[in-house]
């Protein structure tokens, strides 16, 4: 007789798990707010929003975009990277990582990540380190903070800058500082399947005013502070935030802290329950790391223990009902982007001679990396929020799976 759902079995997780976003009174409040205002436009529910956010990750400073991407953009060019720089990037990450490097006409350089935290290896920012190298944006995956300590020591050395993708790390908390400005400055998104969300936007952190009012001017068509309007200093975009997303941001704010502290607690019993079972591999404990938020929980399947691939065992989870899913499935580099390798004309910076060396993403290798994209296993964050019960049904079915892998042979 069949156990497992995959065969006809009762599943494991029958209840089900919390819709996205999660939305209500104060989020309608908010936005008719707005609405019936006539101030639809960039002004002081951004503002506020601005520094609210910035206050929750303790940082000084934050300045919005339109989105994660473009702040990472805005980032690199008031940094003034650009043209044959090199930027080293991990490959375990959504695209815009790498595709904001060359956006501005660098070239991304791809460090491997580490085993037990998916984040960026120092050991390989490292050895990646040439005369070329301007900046390492390390990526906070999951929630997991990357050692900034050892990140930040290399940058110091190097006189490289450090921009953090923190597009998964709302909450998330290094030696008690909040992430976003633990380097020069921070990305986050608000993109709809994040966190904190507003359908699309997203923001930078800083502690230095400088570069704040910098990254402002660029995503506000390079105008200055206390300037005439139609004084233009920088080659800027209009990457402004509405106030119906700010107005819709501090709603969702409210929600925040309570979400981050349910999706850890629900963290808590994954890690318990799933470090009892053979074949699982969970991530290491950082006591740097003062605070995680979780945009994912992540666990990685050991095939040689459990006997099946990774595909099969992860279909035969999701039969059971758990909000699972592989997660990226190849490094950055295996993208076609990169390997169509700047052919085109106008395919800049590979197929432009800014650069002046040859690079070839058919060649690179982060083997790290290249088995996390196989073994690697995604709880996504709105079930995290599910209550305790729920949780350790998610446990049950990885066990249930685990110790039944002979019906999947
Ligand atoms: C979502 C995300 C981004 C970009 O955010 P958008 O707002 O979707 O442009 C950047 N990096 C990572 C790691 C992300 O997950």
């Amino acid at each position: 007789m069949a156990k497992l759902a995959i065969n006809g079995g009762d599943k494991t997780c029958t209840r089900p798990w919390p819709k996205w976003p999660i939305t209500g009174d104060p989020e309608r409040q908010a936005l008719l707010g707005v609405l019936e205002s006539g101030k639809w436009w960039y002004g002081e529910k951004v503002r506020e929003f601005e520094g609210a956010f910035a206050a929750f990750q303790s940082a000084k400073f934050g300045v919005t975009a339109s989105s994660g991407t473009t702040a990472l953009e805005v980032a690199l060019l008031a940094l003034g990277v650009g043209a044959g720089d090199e930027v080293i990037v991990p490959p375990y990450t959504f695209l815009a990582t790498a595709s904001a490097v060359l956006r501005v006409n660098a070239i991304p350089i791809f460090a491997d990540i580490e085993p037990d935290t998916l984040c960026i290896d120092p050991d390989d920012i490292e050895r990646k380190i040439t005369d070329q190298t301007k900046a390492i944006i390390p990526v906070h995956m999951a929630g997991y903070v990357a050692d900034m300590d050892r990140i930040n020591a290399l940058a110091k050395r190097h006189k490289l800058c450090v921009v953090e993708d923190a597009c998964h790390s709302w909450g998330s908390q290094w030696k008690g500082k909040g992430t976003g400005a633990l380097g020069q400055c921070g990305a986050f998104s608000f993109q709809a399947s994040k966190n904190l969300n507003s359908g699309e936007g997203g923001i930078l952190l800083t502690d230095d005013e400088a570069l704040a009012d910098t990254c402002r001017s660029y995503a506000n068509c390079g105008r200055g502070k206390d300037t005439p309007w139609y004084e233009h200093y920088l080659l800027g975009s209009n990457l402004r935030l509405t106030e119906f997303h700010a107005a819709l941001l501090l709603a969702q704010m409210t929600r925040l802290e309570e979400q981050t502290r349910r999706r850890a607690a629900s963290a808590r019993i994954l890690d318990e329950g799933l470090a009892t079972i053979p074949g699982i591999r969970l991530m290491r404990p950082e006591p740097r790391m003062t605070r995680r938020a979780y945009h994912l929980y992540a666990f990685r399947l050991d095939r040689k223990v459990l006997g099946v691939p990774e595909d099969k065992f992860i279909e035969a989870l999701r039969a059971e009902g758990a909000p699972v899913g592989k997660g990226y499935d190849r490094p950055l580099y295996a993208n076609p982007l990169f390997q169509r390798n700047g052919d085109g004309a106008k395919y800049c910076p590979l197929s432009c001679p800014y650069y002046g060396r040859k690079i070839d993403y058919t060649q690179v290798r982060c083997p790290v990396c290249e088995q996390a994209v196989v073994d690697t296993v995604w709880v996504y964050q709105s079930p995290l929020l599910a209550d305790d019960d729920a949780i350790r049904s998610i446990v049950a079915a990885v066990r249930k799976v685990a110790e039944n892998t002979k019906e999947l042979r």
